[in-house]
């Protein structure tokens, strides 16, 4: 083991730092190349809640919208035209946090309107 009392660097003795970058946390020196580091794992992959994700409103004129819908819904692009028409509000995609969080991404990248159920806390 490591002579490590949580402060300095047991090389050069300069001041330790910790950061998260990713999916790794660690304790790093800030003066030489020391660390040590753990695999992080972001609270979203912890959450256990599968997220229903509803499109409050989207415009069946804009393209990026229709295009969004029909890659989430799995149909073309008629079809995602057709459903956006008749429909205000519907269902487009259910998953975990970090499925969510890509999902959400796309769709606000779109500027499609969008409702989690249940309140999703990301
Ligand atoms: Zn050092």
């Amino acid at each position: 083991m490591m002579n490590f009392n949580g402060f300095v660097c047991p090389d050069c003795g300069h001041e330790l730092v910790s950061k998260t970058e990713l999916r790794v946390s660690g304790l790093f020196c800030s003066h030489c190349e020391w660390s040590v580091v753990t695999t992080y794992f972001p609270e979203t992959l912890k959450d256990c809640t599968k997220y229903k994700i509803w499109v409050e409103s989207a415009d069946f004129k804009n393209e990026s919208q229709l295009r969004v819908v029909a890659k989430l819904r799995g149909i073309n692009l008629l079809a995602a035209r057709d459903l956006l028409k008749r429909q205000e509000r519907f269902f487009v995609a259910e998953g975990f946090a970090q499925e969510v969080l890509t999902i959400q991404a796309d769709l606000l990248s779109a500027q499609v309107k969008i409702s989690i159920e249940p309140p999703f806390p990301w």
